[in-house]
């Protein structure tokens, strides 16, 4: 099957004893047993709930894997993930990862001795120093927020095969429509699937899957150990939203290319960072790895006060955090996402105040660079 049908038909649909085509909302806790002791594969939704499974079987098979997981944000997945390491563990992470992940590393599971370093994945030397004896594994975004650099994902999968360690992507920004981790290797793949996958800006939760059944079987174990599940409601929503990600990603991608090539030939725009540019270092790469340039586009327009009045004069994207929603979406990084982080460190990131960051949503193509045009222009 193909994705877009997979997305339809694929893991568990419907109800066998209604014939309802939809998966019910399960909004149960506990299951009647027939016999003390014995259950019909449910006895309590904190270690398996029936819309729960339907969500989790679905994204396996979008996925290509054995397992998968469904948790109550993206943040609960990769906790429950690096749960699967032990204290004195190490582990490696892209440089500009995901600040919530940044913050559970150096906030949370440090002080349980799970040890982290941040490297720019992108280089395959500083990844292979960057390994130690005590190394469990290689954590990697691609591409990453909000600079949208590229990482090589058959080389990191070489790379970690190669030192014995695990391979994990977070694939929250191009989805499985664009990109399936699991086929070059990676040995984990999670989602924040709060922002694509969900696509309404309605659901907070998370999804991972395993490459194999018996990484699946530890994560099981850690996630009704520790608890972060999904409810049966919005696993509900998030598979809803599935069923349309191929027909949203298509949309997204081809007015993202439109938007881009606005912004590379506009005089207002200093830099574009857009994998989908024949200019960005990762574009090649991003055409053997991936099937699409997904829906987010990062650029400079100089400042913090030429930032203010783009973003006055814009109509249709809305300011807000988050991404991958059918409405069109505006952030400021350095006054947003990564106001957390010094200054200093966000130049040396790239982070300047005039770089703003959008997140292509379903509206029209024509209405949206119309708009962005508009505002470009007010501001020569
Ligand atoms: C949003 C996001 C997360 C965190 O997910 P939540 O659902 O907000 O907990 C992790 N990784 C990436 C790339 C994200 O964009």
């Amino acid at each position: 099957m193909k994705k877009k049908t997979l997305m339809v038909h694929g893991g568990i649909t419907g109800d066998e004893k209604t014939g309802a085509v939809s998966v019910p909302i399960y909004q149960v806790s506990t299951y009647q047993q027939p016999k003390a002791g014995e259950h019909t594969g449910y006895e309590y939704s904190r270690t398996a709930n029936p819309t729960r499974t339907a969500l989790e079987s679905l994204i396996t098979e979008l996925e290509g894997g054995a397992a998968g997981y469904a948790f109550g944000s993206g943040m609960a997945a990769i906790t429950a993930v690096m749960m699967l390491f032990d204290s004195g563990d190490h582990v490696i992470l892209t440089d500009d990862v995901y600040g919530g992940t940044y913050r559970v590393m150096t906030g949370v599971l440090n002080r349980f001795g799970i040890e982290a370093d941040f490297v720019d994945t992108s280089s395959k030397e500083k990844v292979q120093k960057a390994i130690r004896p005590n190394t469990k594994a290689i954590y990697i975004e691609t591409p990453t927020n909000p600079l949208l650099k590229v990482t090589d994902l058959k080389l990191m999968s070489d790379i970690a095969k190669e030192a014995g360690v695990l391979l994990i992507v977070d694939n929250t920004f191009y989805t499985p429509y664009f990109q399936q981790p699991l086929s070059f290797g990676a040995d984990i793949v999670l989602h924040s699937a709060t922002k694509y996958l969900g696509g309404h800006s309605d659901v907070v939760g998370g999804l991972v899957v395993t490459a194999d059944k018996e990484l699946g079987e530890k994560l099981h174990y850690v996630q009704n150990s520790t608890g972060g599940v999904l409810g049966p409601q919005d696993s509900w929503l998030l598979m809803r939203g599935i069923k349309t990600l191929g027909l949203r990603m298509d949309a997204i991608n081809h007015s993202a290319g439109k938007i881009a090539e606005l912004l590379e030939a506009h005089d207002a725009v200093q830099t574009l960072y857009y994998p989908g540019s024949a200019k960005h270092p990762g574009h090649e790469l991003t055409k053997a790895q991936s099937s699409g340039f997904g829906g987010m586009i990062s650029f400079d327009i100089g400042s913090s006060e030429r930032v203010d009045a783009f973003l006055e004069k814009l109509n249709l994207f809305t300011i807000a955090e988050s991404l991958g929603a059918v409405e069109s979406l505006i952030s400021v990084p350095s006054r947003m996402t990564h106001a957390s982080i010094p200054r200093d460190r966000r130049l040396a990131l790239g982070i300047t105040d005039g770089l703003v960051r959008i997140s292509v949503g379903i509206e029209d193509t024509e209405d949206l660079t119309a708009d962005v045009k508009q505002a470009l222009d007010s501001l020569l």
